[in-house]
């Protein structure tokens, strides 16, 4: 089967084919159809099967039917991803002419408000900027929009969000077509119904296996304190094998990943890191970097971890493994897309044990353990440890605490909340939570010495004593 089955117009088909794309994926082959008929379309496949061409190449043919803008708006619930897509749009768009433009935080709101005010066929956004500017300014519309895409939907429509996309559907037409995309719907699925219409096309790929099978799954366990010398390892393991191959790390806060690209630049690995605490401009400049080869590892939080699509992605390491089974199979989508090889190895230590059998169970597939040498690690150990804690002094040397604080505290008074109280009641719940787990661990009343403890007192001295040498 080709485009052209499915009834798409010649200058779409033209346009693909010049770009090197011959026949439907699975998912296009079923929901490009369906949209095109204007039925509400859920479409769940696994990462990297082009979810994004399933509801873009249907937008493109209707809205030169009936060209107007602001035609279509697409939310999406990072940056980066908002971008890619814009460029997506772009290049089959661009015979047409067609006008797009990109709505995110971290880029002028003025240029932006003035975008918006040209009325672009295409909005490709995330949903805090995009209700900062319905709520600030009424230089545009999106009363006339024909289409709502929900890329990664079920990241949107997980409850972070909500209030932002509760203001930006008040400023939509009730009738309209609504389109949910995700590799991972399943969980919110019902959620995911409640904003569609009642005659719902659903398209969920029949796999049991929730990773693609050109991906080899891998675990390394080590002890928490050598992790870092592990990562080094797989690394330089991978390079000395394939010297090319672009590798994603991923691990859990910006800090970390600002010190993992600190400690690997050092050691002789050039990385750019992607994570909220940079300047949208570096967030970008990074990604392009490492999308054009020239560095050819990134380290990022999970705002790393949804939708982005950078074909030679070889290797993606979990240096710490993420929280939740659903991220990580987003996570591990970042390679082995579009039909090709991938990996990943995820370094887990024995407290992650739960976590692995969670991912599996969810996967429907075991992780293979992936050959390290020990005595390698055992060797570079040192060298990374001290670069790491040169790396630590180095950072905070400069205000990057003091900015998260300040960044923290700026959100808290964008939503209408008094910093301070909400840091009190975070303390608050810190001291309870370390309190009920002192008394979980003295339950014979023997507190860490070995003695009695006797009274409450013991206990906030205890706390008192841990805050302390925090
Ligand atoms: P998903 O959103 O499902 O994770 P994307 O839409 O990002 O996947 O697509 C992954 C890659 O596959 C992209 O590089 C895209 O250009 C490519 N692609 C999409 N559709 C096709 C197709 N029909 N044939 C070949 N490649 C395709
Ligand atoms: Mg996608």
């Amino acid at each position: 089967m080709n485009f052209e089955n499915l009834n798409l117009s010649k200058y779409l088909c033209d346009q693909l084919k010049a770009v090197g794309v011959n026949s439907p994926t699975e998912i296009q082959k079923n929901c490009i159809p369906k949209i095109l008929d204007g039925i509400d379309c859920i479409g769940c496949a696994k990462t990297g099967s082009g979810k994004t061409l399933a509801f873009a190449l249907p937008i493109l043919q209707k809205l030169w039917e009936e060209p107007y803008g602001i035609f279509a708006l697409i939310l999406t619930p990072t940056r980066e991803l908002a971008y890619q897509i814009a460029d997506q749009f772009a290049v089959i768009g661009k015979p047409k002419n067609l006008r797009h433009c990109v709505v995110t935080g971290g880029m002028e709101m003025i240029v932006q408000a003035r975008e918006l005010s040209n009325k672009p066929h295409i909005v490709v956004s995330t949903p805090g900027r995009l209700a900062d500017h319905l709520e600030s300014c009424d230089t545009f519309s999106l009363k006339r929009i024909q289409f709502l895409v929900l890329d990664e939907a079920d990241r949107l429509l997980g409850g972070k969000f909500d209030k932002q996309i509760a203001t930006i559907f008040k400023a939509l037409p009730k009738e309209r077509q609504t389109l949910l995309f995700s590799a991972t719907m399943t969980d919110t699925l019902e959620k995911v119904k409640m904003i569609t219409k009642k005659n719902t096309f659903v398209y969920e790929s029949t796999a049991e296996v929730k990773t693609v099978d050109e991906l080899e799954q891998f675990y390394v366990l080590c002890p928490y304190n050598v992790k870092d010398g592990y990562l080094v390892e797989i690394v330089r393991q991978f390079r000395e094998k394939d010297e090319k191959g672009l590798i994603m790390i991923f691990t859990d806060t910006c800090k970390n990943c600002q010190l993992l690209h600190m400690t690997l630049n050092e050691v002789g690995f050039d990385t750019v890191s992607l994570h909220a605490m940079i300047s949208q401009r570096q967030r970008l400049a990074g990604l392009a970097k490492f999308k054009s080869h020239v560095s050819k590892i990134l380290i990022a939080t999970d705002v790393a971890s949804r939708g982005l699509d950078i074909p030679a992605v070889s290797l993606v390491i979990n240096h710490i493994i993420p929280n939740n089974a659903t991220d990580y199979v987003h996570r591990v989508g970042r390679t082995a897309r579009a039909g090709r090889q991938g990996r990943a190895v995820s370094i887990v230590t024995q407290h992650d044990i739960k976590l692995v059998k969670a991912i599996e169970a969810k996967i429907n597939i075991r992780l293979k353990e992936y050959d390290v040498s020990g005595l390698h690690v055992a060797k570079i150990l040192t060298q990374v440890h001290v670069t790491k804690r040169e790396a630590q002094i180095k950072l905070d040397e400069t205000d990057f605490d003091e900015r998260r604080l300040i960044n923290k505290r700026k959100k808290l008074i964008n939503e209408g909340k008094d910093p301070d109280k909400v840091e009190q009641e975070i303390k608050r719940k810190r001291k309870e939570k370390k309190r009920q787990r002192f008394e979980r661990r003295n339950l014979n009343n023997k507190n860490c010495d070995g003695n009695n403890v006797n009274s409450e007192q013991d206990v906030d001295n205890h706390i008192n004593n841990v805050e302390k040498s925090e």
